[in-house]
């Protein structure tokens, strides 16, 4: 007989007693206790998937037990082909609950890409259950056997669908032992103890389920990889019940995270963000997980262009916020298996910074205005505004530099102009001033590197000739007068001559005091010697 999902047959069957059935009702209730009792545990993570795991499990000893109570064979079939339905979901719910129990609950948005996973599963359960159109996972040489344990039982004949179907099975098996592996590869102290416990509770149905295909073992005449899987699920139990702190831990780093001020990002080795904790989503609400970094609208194009830095400042807008980007690889066994972005708000310190670094220019600025404007002052200071020539003050300052040098000579020319009380009177304030001006002009154009031309007085100036002895000094002085000569001063059509009084600095001319006087009593001989002369303190 081919197998066949036959519902009416159950209700005509007779049914008959079972010497497993007690042991089998009492596992089934039992596990149902289970899941009561993990489910009204303190919670810890995979503990619904635990849950649900016990709960199927009761359900698939149930199915099993109907299965050889029912005397007609297409009610066998029936329950068999049922059974599928939870023998599947089994090591997907066991898987999960490894999964949850080693990395946390997966957050909401992480569910949809993992309830494709178990699409094959699915698929195939349909199959199964449509096994009566196609004869493809029992074929028709399926048929009742000899009793055993005073039963007769139906020997299936296992086709392609069934083969598929148990390889994945296996291979979700292996993932959840994998799993447990890990998670005692990774633990420490009490947790990896917990975890050994974990890997040995979990051979527990691989080891039965390898005895009854390979070997034909049996318990109490059936299949023992219902109850091994009853023993584990009640090993997993007591194993969380009596590690506290194994279910305090994943608990509290996921508190942390979620919690934590600063945002923080995991990426898998795609580069997808895989979690995003509370903080990271209030920066970017209504996440796409499970995308590419830059499909994340406000900040994931400039996080990923950080790519290859270990810190980085980041700069958001609407509004502006920095962010210090910190970027961590995760590397299992030496692989990378991803990557965590942890984000710390520095916009307060980077706005302090720039409000800083703004007032300090200013004040640079300001600095500068300040000794320019000095620098101004101090020129003004030296200088006469009608001749453009240094004045009294820079002559002090001057001769004080000059005198420095002791033994080089130095000779100071007072000149005064003749009669320009005159030409004042006679042509005007106006034509005085441009005489003035006329005159400094005249006498700059004679002088020679080093010397230095003073207005010190209202048409008197001063001649500084360092390097010069007096007599040196007179030959300068009488350059000079033929070049003022050669000037028409002012166009004016009178010629305009000055005397001129020298000193030369020695012990007796030692200050500029001294210096000045001596050179003003040779100027006051040179007057009174008639103008238009030079004459030397003797
Ligand atoms: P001496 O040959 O004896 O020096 O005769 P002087 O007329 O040149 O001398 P005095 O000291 O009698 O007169 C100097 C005049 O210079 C008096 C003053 O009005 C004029 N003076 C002084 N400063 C200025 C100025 O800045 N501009 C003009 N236009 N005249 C000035
Ligand atoms: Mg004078
Ligand atoms: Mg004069």
């Amino acid at each position: 007989m081919t197998p066949a999902l036959d519902p009416a047959a159950c209700l005509a069957t007779a049914w008959q007693a079972t010497p497993d059935l007690p042991l089998r009702a009492l596992i089934a209730l039992g596990l149902v206790a289970l899941a009561g009792w993990a489910g009204g545990l303190r919670a810890f993570p995979g503990q619904r998937a635990l849950v649900a795991l016990a709960l199927v499990m009761a359900a698939w000893i149930g199915l099993s037990v109907s299965e050889h109570a029912a005397v007609a064979p297409a009610c066998k079939a029936t329950f068999g082909l049922a059974s599928w339905a939870v023998i599947a979901a089994q090591p997907l719910l066991y898987a999960l609950f490894v999964h949850q129990h080693r990395h946390g609950e997966l957050q909401h948005g992480a569910w949809r890409s993992r309830l494709l996973l178990a699409l094959p599963s699915a698929v195939l359960v349909m199959l199964a259950l449509a096994n009566g159109w196609h004869g493809l996972f029992y074929g028709d040489d399926s048929t009742l056997s000899e009793p055993i344990a005073g039963l007769p039982r139906l020997l299936y004949d296992y086709e392609p669908l069934f083969v598929v179907m148990i390889a994945v099975n296996y291979a979700w098996m292996a993932l959840a032992t994998w799993t447990v592996w890990q998670g005692y590869a990774e633990a420490q102290g009490a947790q990896r103890r917990h975890w050994a416990g974990f890997m040995l509770m979990s051979l527990l149905p691989l080891a039965a389920n390898m005895a009854y295909l390979g070997f034909g073992v049996r318990l109490m005449g059936v299949d023992p990889t219902s109850v091994a899987f009853a023993a584990m699920v009640l090993g997993f139990a007591w194993l969380i019940r009596r590690e506290r702190l194994f279910e305090a831990a994943p608990l509290a780093r996921r508190l942390l995270f979620e919690e934590l001020p600063d945002p923080v990002l995991v990426l898998d080795a795609e580069g997808r963000v895989t979690e995003a904790n509370a903080a990271a989503l209030r920066l970017q609400p209504a996440p796409p997980l499970d995308r590419p970094l830059p499909d994340w609208p406000r900040f994931g194009a400039a996080l990923a262009a950080t790519r290859d830095e270990a810190v980085a400042l980041l700069e958001l807008a609407d509004p502006p916020a920095w962010y210090e980007l910190q970027r961590r690889e995760l590397r299992l066994h030496g692989r990378q298996v991803g990557a965590l972005l942890q984000l710390h708000d520095v916009s307060e310190r980077h706005l302090a910074h720039t409000e800083t670094q703004r007032t300090l220019a200013a004040r640079e600025a300001d600095l500068d205005k300040a000794t320019a404007l000095q620098a101004l002052l101090r020129e003004q200071a030296m200088h006469d505004p009608l001749t453009g020539l240094l004045n009294r003050r820079a002559l002090a300052e001057r001769h004080g530099h000059e005198t420095a040098a002791p033994d080089a000579p130095l000779s100071l020319v007072l000149l005064d102009l003749d009669h320009f009380k005159r030409i004042n009177d006679s042509h005007g304030h106006a034509t005085g001033d441009a005489v003035l001006r006329d005159f400094a002009a005249a006498l700059r154009s004679g002088l020679r590197a080093g010397d230095t031309l003073f207005r010190v007085g209202g048409e008197e100036f001063a001649l500084l000739l360092p390097g010069a002895t007096p007599a040196q000094a007179t030959a300068r002085v009488q350059a000079l007068r033929e070049i003022v000569a050669r000037w028409r001063l002012a166009q004016l059509p009178e010629p305009v001559t000055f005397s001129a009084g020298i000193a030369g600095h020695g012990p007796a001319t030692a200050t500029l005091e001294a210096l000045l006087a001596a050179a003003d009593d040779a100027l006051y001989a040179a007057k009174r010697g008639g103008r238009n002369r030079t004459e030397i303190k003797a």
